[in-house]
């Protein structure tokens, strides 16, 4: 052990650490990055947790915050020397169905919260593919937004109350459990997003919704981006605010996970894109209403087919496709892929732009476009064929530079971490990067969590007019 590992075992038990040879290796996210060998401390309270960040400060080692390894944005991209710290130990779920608030551990599993809450007869809204790893407070460090952020918002939302544990070993007790608190600063928001680098998160009061019992879904195939536009109005004229989730699929995806599909598809092959679009409500809402609400859709011949899920196993039919990334990665190796918001009456120029652009530096390049539409969100998946993955850099550039001419956003849901931070400059300000510098040196004055992530080391790379 170092002296530093020493110190902490005696304060928190040698059992709360695991030794540098038996973390080599371990995945840090579900895209091949692993841990070198490195220190990994796993306390069981805050008090704990606050007694590892004061030593650590005052020796000046750095440490990483880990959830459940989940995060697509490069944020456990460990540097030289830095440990590692988990709070897997810190799971509890306390559900207070009276005031509809749980309060839990950071380091609980998002889908333990969520069938916690759904065993009291109510819900947690927030929902995501890795809802069986992602923790707590990953999904609060990266904002997480997931398939109902059209109805329900990001996990901005979600959050009433957190506790965090600041740099230095500060407890800072934002614990809350109203929807209304106007008491000066809402600091709690500084540090959802903010990526692990103003304080550890460890504790969360999470705001829980009734339970909808009624659940419709439809999958529609349509020759124009301009009738996908007016579908997703009518369908908001008709559903109101019941209408939950509303995602695209452009044809290179639906060609690959149709293809993958061992059933009959809900719509033919062969349209320029695909929509899935989902509503929930209370028992007001009947099927019939479903159907009559979308009647006008139909009727305007802004579709090539619509078909509405008459079973759950319909539903998980169509929900399969628009989920089956491995299909999707599969059919474009190597992928890099993109996580991007852009304004919706710009999505379309967007893609083809990006297409034009890349295919005439890239002649084997193929790419298709897919995402959480009603959010502005769009993913990417990029393949250069032949072309050496050390162009990647410059598909960034190339990418993030059309997202930044169109008023977008180079992170919709994933965060920065390591992989995006130096192309900040294409989404944010001078004057704003500069902020957010000062903010982190107010918290984390000797940068210990999280260096290397988030913001660039350097003055970012200005805009290019690529
Ligand atoms: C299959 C799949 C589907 C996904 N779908 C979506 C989606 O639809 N929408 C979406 O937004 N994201 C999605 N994600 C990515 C999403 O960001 C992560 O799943 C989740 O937010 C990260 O949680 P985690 O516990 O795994 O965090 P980790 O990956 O362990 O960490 C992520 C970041 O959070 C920091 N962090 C972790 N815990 C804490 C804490 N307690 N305090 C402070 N900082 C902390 C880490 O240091 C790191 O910087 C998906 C990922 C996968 C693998």
């Amino acid at each position: 052990m170092t002296g530093l590992a020493d110190t902490i075992a005696a304060e928190i038990g040698r059992d709360r650490l695991v030794s540098p040879e038996d973390v080599l290796g371990r995945a840090l996210d579900p895209i091949g990055r692993q841990a070198p060998a490195t220190w990994l401390i796993r306390p069981r309270s805050t008090q704990e947790v606050s007694a590892v960040l004061r030593l650590c400060h005052a020796a000046g080692q750095r440490l990483t915050v880990m959830g459940g390894a989940t995060g697509l944005a490069g944020g456990l991209a460990l540097a030289e020397g830095e440990w590692l710290l988990s709070l897997e130990a810190m799971r509890g779920i306390d559900i207070d169905e009276g005031n509809r608030v749980a309060t839990v551990g950071a380091g609980a599993i998002l889908q333990d919260v969520q069938e916690r809450v759904a065993e009291a007869g109510l819900s947690f809204p927030l929902d995501l593919g890795s809802r069986g790893s992602a923790t707590i407070g990953g999904l609060i460090a990266c904002n997480a937004g997931g398939e109902k952020a059209l109805r329900f918002g990001m996990m901005r939302e979600q959050v009433l109350g957190l506790e965090v544990v600041l740099p230095d070993g500060r407890v800072i007790d934002l614990m809350n459990s109203m929807v209304k608190n106007n008491t000066g600063y809402d600091l709690k928001q500084l540090f959802i997003g903010a990526e692990g680098t103003l304080g550890i998160v460890t504790r969360a009061v999470l705001r829980l919704r009734a339970d909808l019992p009624s659940r419709q879904t439809g999958f529609a195939a349509l020759s124009e981006f301009d009738a996908v536009l007016k579908l997703k109005s009518a369908v908001e004229e008709a559903l109101g605010n019941d209408l939950t989730a509303f995602e695209i699929m452009w044809p290179g995806f639906f060609d690959a996970v149709a293809s993958a599909a061992s059933g009959a598809l809900p719509v033919e092959r062969g349209s320029a894109y695909y929509v899935i679009f989902e509503a929930e409500g209370g028992r007001a809402m009947t099927d019939d209403m479903f159907i009559a609400a979308l009647e006008p859709v139909v009727e305007a011949g802004l579709v090539d087919d619509l078909v509405l899920a008459r079973s759950n196993a319909e539903r998980d039919g169509m929900w399969g496709l628009r989920n089956n990334i491995a299909a999707l990665i599969a059919a474009y190796m190597p992928p890099i892929g993109y996580d991007v918001s852009i304004p919706l009456g710009r999505m379309e120029q967007f893609v083809a732009a990006v297409e034009a652009r890349v295919a005439q530096r890239w002649p084997d390049m193929r790419m298709t476009a897919f995402g959480h539409m009603g959010d502005n969100n769009l993913h990417l998946v990029v393949t250069l064929g032949a072309a050496d993955t050390a162009d990647k850099e410059a598909l960034n550039h190339l990418i993030y530079g059309e997202v930044g001419k169109l008023g977008g956003s180079i992170s919709a849901e994933h965060g920065l971490g390591s992989d995006k931070r130096d192309y900040l400059g294409y989404s944010r300000s001078p004057g704003a990067i500069a902020l957010m510098r000062e903010v982190r040196a107010l918290f984390d004055p000797r940068g210990i969590l999280q260096q290397g992530r988030l913001l660039p080391d350097a003055e970012p790379n200005p805009p290019q007019d690529q």
